[in-house]
């Protein structure tokens, strides 16, 4: 896995602009804003596998279990992009995984 960078690209800032309204109503985070923003920071690949190509759908996944937490769950630091699958099989008790956006994790 390689290390992503999370920086302020103008679709970031978008993305960060749109989590900001929708938390203000306590609404839902997956906002174009916030697809684009994560597809292109991810190089339009699943953190988790890897993969690109053949995915069918791409999922924002929280990389900290949001459930009660409001700050979490509109962090754009704890979203990243991940295929269903993936989104599908992590488990909260799979954490703490590495945050490849923190740590350069061929180097652990
Ligand atoms: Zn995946």
């Amino acid at each position: 896995m390689i290390k992503f960078n999370r920086t302020k690209t103008e679709k970031a800032k978008a993305a960060v602009a749109s989590l900001k309204a929708v938390k203000a109503v306590n609404g839902n985070y997956n906002t174009p804003e916030v697809n684009a923003a994560l597809a292109e920071m991810f190089c339009g690949k699943c953190y988790i596998c890897e993969n690109k190509e053949g995915i069918t759908s791409f999922q924002i996944e929280h990389l900290k279990a949001h459930k009660g937490d409001a700050e979490l769950k509109y962090d754009w630091n704890n979203l990243f992009w991940a295929c269903a699958h993936c989104n599908n099989i992590k488990r909260v008790e799979d954490e703490p995984i590495l945050d490849c956006t923190q740590v350069d994790v061929e180097k652990k």
